[in-house]
């Protein structure tokens, strides 16, 4: 039986290991659901019902690890595994009731969906136990100030990042419905340099959230946001361009104002 500490060091190096194999696979190959949807990827499920069950880990599998972990208590650790669960209260709840009441039909591929729930039980676990249990944190009373800077500058970029990607999601889903379940341009703010703000928050909170955290397993999760979103925001602009013609500014990047 291996020890908690070698599959946690495993778990950790999956994940860096999958950053560069999933950059270069979404170079090949869009992930098939939304917009991208095609028929081979098995039977479709309800969109809201996918995304709960995807993210689900990030709840259940956090909550029964973290009485487990040695820093249980410690105000550092706290202040890094609140976020994380708000991202994930967000994503696994709200979020899909929000994509109930929008005109989002589009079936979401079991096979992708599967795919998601297995990464978010590794991502869960390596992260939860870096936090809670693995990472090195001064005594709780001799917590210097520039740590304290450190994680409130981190936490800062993760909470715009987190505005940036519930706000931005918010407004497609709004757009969804008025468009009777079809696409439209998105317009204002974000949209008018993005084709994908959601994505660029997303990324956004991961770094904040890397920086807060300071552990190899947040930069892993970091790197794999990264590599999982660019991809997919470039195929998004494509489509837009592809679809829209010249009613989509072509002067709108990918996913980082006026880069990329
Ligand atoms: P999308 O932006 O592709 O879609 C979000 C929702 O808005 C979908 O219901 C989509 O419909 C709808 N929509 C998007 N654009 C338009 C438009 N122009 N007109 C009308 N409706 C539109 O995001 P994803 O579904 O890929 O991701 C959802 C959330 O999950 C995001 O916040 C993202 O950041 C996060 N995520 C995080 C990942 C990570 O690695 N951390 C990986 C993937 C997602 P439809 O589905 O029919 O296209």
């Amino acid at each position: 039986m291996p020890s908690d500490e070698s599959v946690f060091s495993a778990a950790v190096g999956i994940l860096y290991v999958t950053c560069p194999l999933i950059f270069l696979y979404l170079q090949f190959c869009t992930v098939p659901y939304g917009r991208h949807a095609r028929p081979g990827w098995g039977p479709p499920l309800p969109p809201a019902a996918a995304w709960f069950l995807i993210e689900s880990p990030t709840i259940w599998l956090t909550l029964l690890l973290l009485p487990h972990g040695r820093h249980l208590s410690h105000p550092l650790a706290l202040a890094i595994i609140s976020p994380f669960l708000l991202h994930y209260l967000n994503r696994t709840v709200v979020y899909p009731i929000r994509l109930l009441r929008s005109g989002t039909k589009a079936g979401f591929p079991l096979s992708v969906a599967a795919v998601g729930f297995c990464f978010n039980l590794l991502n869960a676990y390596a992260q939860t136990r870096s936090v809670t249990h693995y990472a090195h944190y001064p005594p709780a009373g001799d917590v210097g100030w520039w740590i304290w800077a450190r994680v409130a500058a981190g936490l800062a970029v993760f909470l715009w990042g987190m505005a940036v990607n519930v706000s931005s999601d918010l407004a497609l889903l709004r757009l969804k419905n008025t468009a009777g379940g079809g696409y439209k341009v998105p317009e204002g703010g974000w949209f008018e340099l993005v084709a994908c703000p959601n994505y660029m928050g997303e990324a956004a909170e991961w770094l904040g959230w890397a920086v807060a955290a300071s552990t190899p397993a947040a930069l892993a999760f970091f790197l794999y946001t990264c590599a999982n979103l660019f991809p997919r925001a470039s195929s998004h602009r494509r489509w837009y361009l592809q679809n829209f013609g010249h009613r989509y500014p072509p002067s709108r990047k990918s996913i980082i104002p006026f880069v990329f």
